[in-house]
Formats: C-alpha cells, sequence, structure tokens
C-alpha cells in the first residue's frame, strides 16, 4: 500500500541502530520540518545525540526537504553537521535520487524519515525505499500542511488497525 509506512514510531530517536541492521539500512533520507526540528526551528530534543550515535554506528545521513529556505537548511545542516538537498519537490523521484546518489548506497539499503504521508512515506513508497513515519514535532503547523492532517491521522489509523490484526 503506497500509502502506508513501512514503520511508525514517535520520533526520529526512536530509530534504533539495532532496528536499522535489523533491516540492512545503511543510510537515512532526513526530512527536517516537523521531524528534525519544530515550527521555531528547535532541534528535536536529543536529535545530536541521537544523529551522533547513528553517523558513528557506519549508518548515512542526509537532509531532503521541500522547503526553500536555505537559512533554516544551513542552520539545521551546521548543527549536525549533515549534507542537504532543498527544494526537493517530495514525493516526486528527484530527490530521492539525488539523495540516493550522494548517500552512495543501494535502493534496498536507504530509509527514508519524515512526518508526512503524501510528501516522505508516497516519495519513498515509489522510490522503493523503507519509509519511516514519525509524529510531527509541534502540533502548530503550518498552514499548507495542516489541511492534510485529518487525512494522515485517518490513514494512520487504519495503518495501526491493520498491524493490530496481523
Ligand atoms: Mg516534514
Amino acid at each position: 500500500m503506497i500509502l502506508y509506512p513501512n514503520y511508525y514510531c514517535e520520533n526520529v530517536t526512536k530509530i534504533t541502530i539495532d532496528f536499522l541492521k535489523e533491516h540492512n539500512i545503511k543510510g537515512l533520507i532526513l526530512d527536517v520540518d516537523n521531524t528534525l526540528i519544530d515550527i521555531d526551528r528547535n532541534l528535536v530534543s536529543g536529535v545530536e545525540k541521537w544523529h551522533k550515535e547513528i553517523r558513528d554506528a557506519g549508518i548515512k545521513t542526509i537532509i531532503l526537504s521541500n522547503t526553500n529556505k536555505k537559512d533554516k537548511l544551513d542552520e539545521v545542516s551546521k548543527k549536525l553537521s549533515l549534507e542537504y538537498i532543498g527544494f526537493a519537490k517530495k514525493p516526486l523521484k528527484g530527490g530521492f535520487k539525488k539523495a540516493k546518489e550522494k548517500l552512495g548506497l543501494k535502493t534496498e539499503n536507504i530509509a527514508v524519515v519524515g512526518d508526512q504521508i503524501f510528501t516522505d512515506v508516497i516519495g519513498a513508497n515509489i522510490s522503493k525505499m523503507f519509509s519511516i513515519l514519525v509524529d510531527p514535532v509541534a502540533e502548530s503547523d503550518l498552514w499548507m500542511t495542516k489541511w492534510k492532517r485529518p487525512i494522515e491521522k485517518f490513514i494512520i489509523n487504519k495503518y495501526l488497525e491493520k498491524r493490530k490484526a496481523k
């Protein structure tokens, strides 16, 4: 199902090295807004430590964001010392392909992490990458993403019901 993530968790810091190794994931494509930072550009609590541990474990990371705010991406990329691709037009495949090339990894060894089904999850799924959905950090969303939330909640609930039934 193109709308369902392969995995769902509360936030990025809940993604463990063991989980990634278990699924043969060697690289992460990370979303920024509501995934790594909140609306005020604060990093999610624990992200710096989590990211360092992930890197130390040999897992590569890159940011893929739809934002065109270069100063915001510069700030996050500097804080976490990782590269970024902005203005990515997710869910279109182009950005994911570019990120994959930068990571230098095979599609099956890459996971995409983000808070939105319509950009991150669908983009990962059509790019045949492992999709990880996280809860959006801030409840006070940008107005553009706001209208999609009720639909996303509905899909997530369906997904969780299905997972429970397994
Ligand atoms: Mg986001």
